[in-house]
């Protein structure tokens, strides 16, 4: 049998741009200018462009970029933002990290992103913020949550960590709410070659606000008026993103086309692998191609065997975590506690081969039977 293949592959990504990345970092380490360089304004333009935002500002991570969204607002101690179950990590974190309680409401079943009927009943007095994730790179339904916020008062967080720049409506994913944050980790849609993230938003105040909390809440130089963070990212990982951004396109083409022939024929196996569901009006960008079965253990031990790689997102709801003990008898999320059961990941990525296609479907076809 055939080596295993990978489940994620970034070398063919960089074989293609390796002339230009190189002369791009090359041209950094000539400069110096190591710490906001001209890259990092560089990038940022590119990036808004590409988003359709007035402002962008790059940021050291994901999890930076969404904490100074929530700083920027005033999100604080008592302080409470609804938000997902089912998601990574430092969706939640930052929340809590900011001194404020993550409410989390349930999910849909087939597209995994918050359900925006269940959002009004958990607003309370102490919310102060909204927070949707577009997982696994299809946007949430903003329509509907922007209108829930509205009619509160209550400002909307994108989480697109993991949909940079999907489609949805006549808009692209980190535009679709007053701010919106990215993460650029390798394995992300769109990764650098470090850790990095980025901010969108068309409100010059809070972009404002956001500029200051990126640099210790500097006004100018050593006068710092509000509480802020170390949040830049590199230069270097700025000047890799311009170039990386370019291939940006071609590789969601290649993405989609690799999406569409899984779903071709998982559609075909009923409940034994459901394919995930993008709706009519968004698209994905497929930071991960994940499907529900019922016994997910089984599924990922044959298909190791068969030399396909699986990974799960998420084996767990974010208030079953063991810090969140606290947390984890206050909330009724019967859909996103059954889809953390049943969720798996196959492999996608932009340079995978259509012998690479070929073989997960294959597999599947033989454990599904
Ligand atoms: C990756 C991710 C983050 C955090 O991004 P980092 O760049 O790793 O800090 C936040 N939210 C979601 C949904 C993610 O997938």
């Amino acid at each position: 049998m055939s080596a295993s293949i990978p489940f994620l592959d970034l070398k063919p990504q960089y074989k293609a741009l390796e002339k230009q990345i190189n002369e791009r970092i090359q041209a950094v380490l000539n400069h110096g200018q190591f710490i906001l360089g001209p890259e990092v304004e560089e990038s940022e333009n590119a990036l808004s462009a590409y988003i359709g935002s007035k402002y962008c500002l790059t940021a050291a991570s994901g999890t930076d970029a969404l904490m100074m969204a929530l700083m920027a607002l005033g999100v604080g101690h008592g302080d409470e933002v609804i938000t997902t179950p089912f998601s990574f990590f430092a969706t939640a974190e930052v929340i809590s990290l900011v001194g404020a309680t993550p409410v989390f409401t349930d999910i849909q079943p087939d597209t995994y992103n918050m359900d925006p009927s269940k959002i009004e009943k958990a607003i309370t007095s102490k919310t102060k913020a909204i927070m949707p994730v577009s997982l696994y790179g299809q946007p949430a339904d903003f329509d509907e949550i922007n209108a829930i916020g509205a009619k509160h008062g209550i400002p909307v967080i994108e989480d697109a960590a993991q949909s940079f720049g999907a489609p949805y409506k006549d808009k692209r994913s980190c535009n679709l709410s007053l701010v919106g944050a990215t993460s650029f980790f390798p394995a992300k849609p769109l990764g650098c070659y470090g850790d990095g993230g980025a901010v969108f938003t068309n409100d010059e105040a809070l972009f404002k606000k956001m500029a200051q909390i990126r640099v210790h809440g500097q006004e100018s130089r050593y006068h710092h008026v509000v509480m802020g963070i170390n949040g830049r990212l590199d230069t270097i990982q700025c000047a890799v993103l311009i170039e990386k951004l370019k291939r940006y396109d071609w590789e969601l083409d290649r993405r989609n086309a690799i999406a569409a022939r899984y779903t071709e024929v998982f559609n075909g196996m009923g409940q034994k692998c459901v394919a995930p569901l993008v709706k009519s009006d968004r698209g994905s960008v497929w930071a991960q191609y994940t499907v529900m079965v019922d016994d997910r253990n089984a599924f990922g031990a044959k298909l190791k065997d068969k030399g396909v790689p699986t990974s799960v997102h998420y084996p767990s709801p974010l208030h079953h975590q063991p810090v969140y003990a606290s947390l984890r008898d206050r909330y009724q999320v019967p859909v996103a506690e059954n889809v953390a059961k049943r969720v798996i990941s196959l492999p996608i990525f932009s340079d995978m081969t259509n012998e690479q296609v070929d073989r997960v479907i294959q597999a599947v076809r033989e454990v599904v039977g």
